[in-house]
């Protein structure tokens, strides 16, 4: 066996998505339905010290960048511990690239003592910046907090501070271009993703999906974009807004799926190892290491993971099936 997390078409994985619970504080309608979903029995969640444990063991195979996501990770009532734990890891480049997935409702509390902690960038979800949509979509009437949340993460210095908008045909795909001049005036990121099939109440259609191309040209129709390209693995293809420093990203998972460059594996809260947001197996390592397994036996089980990855998600095959857990519980 290889020494690294490298799967039989040669991608080499060095970035690690954990969700740190399946709980949320909104519940946007792509993600989760109104009741919520089963949440994961307390007695199945990975202890701080399990959490940091495997995170080690997956540094020691190459990893070298940490995304904390969820669910809301800031529900997690450890978690500047956990992001604390994680900053004191050391990769082969030395510290790792850690950040944050959040909601921001939880930001002007937590954006100080994340900072302290080690955190050093955050991506921020902002569907909308009207206050009834926000409502609409999330199904919580907290568009303040989510903004309050933006200007903490600025106020305290994360830098990037990107902010991802999930686009929807007639829901949000008017305000695209209201989206990047809200980012811009404020110095951010702003990054437009494809609707994906992983919610739970199986709504995604294909013919509906707003596609990359359409938020390119939703874009261009207000300012003058220059393409930049794609930074290695990373799954957005940016834009530079022309005569300003401002850059705008499309992340076109289905239309332009970047699988053959993949490098992300997955922690769940509960412990399962997945090698594919799609992927219908995980590596239930929780089990194994509370059978007492040595950090040998978890690397191994991580790599014998990563080594049946599939090709690619094939969300355009008719065969395609959604993953039986929803995003929120994956972790996206
Ligand atoms: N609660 C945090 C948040 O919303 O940023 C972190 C978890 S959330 C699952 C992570 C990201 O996944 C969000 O940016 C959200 O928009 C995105 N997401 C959720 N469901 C999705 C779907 N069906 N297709 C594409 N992206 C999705
Ligand atoms: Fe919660 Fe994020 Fe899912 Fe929205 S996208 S319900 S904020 S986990």
């Amino acid at each position: 066996m290889t020494s690294g997390l490298v799967d039989r078409f040669g991608r080499v994985h060095r970035d690690l998505r954990i969700s740190l619970t399946d709980r949320c504080s909104l519940r946007c309608t792509y993600c989760m339905p109104a009741d919520g979903v089963p949440w994961l029995a307390s007695s199945t969640l990975l202890s701080t010290e399990e959490l940091v444990r495997l995170a080690r063991v997956a540094v020691s195979l190459g990893v070298r960048e940490i995304r904390l996501t969820g669910g809301e990770p800031l529900l997690r009532p450890d978690v500047v511990d956990v992001v604390r734990a994680l900053a004191g890891l050391r990769g082969p480049d030395g510290p790792l690239d850690l950040s944050l997935t959040t909601n921001a409702l939880r930001l002007p509390a937590l954006a100080a003592p994340l900072r302290d902690a080690g955190l050093a960038r955050v991506n921020i979800s902002l569907d909308t910046l009207r206050a009834d949509r926000f409502l609409e979509l999330t199904r919580r009437d907290r568009l303040a907090d989510t903004l309050a949340g933006i200007d903490a993460a600025r106020a305290v210095g994360f830098s990037p501070v990107k902010l991802n908008a999930l686009v929807m045909r007639g829901v949000n795909d008017d305000e695209i271009g209201d989206l990047v001049a809200f980012a811009v005036a404020r110095g951010l990121e702003m990054r437009f993703i494809e609707h994906m099939p992983l919610d739970a109440g199986h709504t995604w259609r294909r013919d509906e999906m707003v596609t990359g191309e359409e938020i390119l040209e939703a874009v261009s129709a207000r300012y003058e974009l220059e393409e930049l390209g794609r930074d290695g693995s990373a799954p957005a293809s940016l834009f530079r807004i022309v005569g300003t420093p401002a850059t705008v990203g499309v992340i076109a998972s289905v239309t332009g799926a970047f699988c053959d460059r993949c490098d992300r594996v997955r922690l769940t809260a509960d412990g399962q190892f997945r090698n594919c947001l799609f992927a219908h197996e995980e590596s239930d390592l929780r089990s194994l290491l509370r059978d007492g397994a040595d950090d040998a036996r978890l690397a191994e089980a991580m790599q014998a993971c990563v080594s049946l990855k599939k090709p690619g998600h094939g969300i355009d095959d008719p065969s395609f099936v959604q993953p039986s857990r929803p995003m929120s519980a994956i972790g996206g």
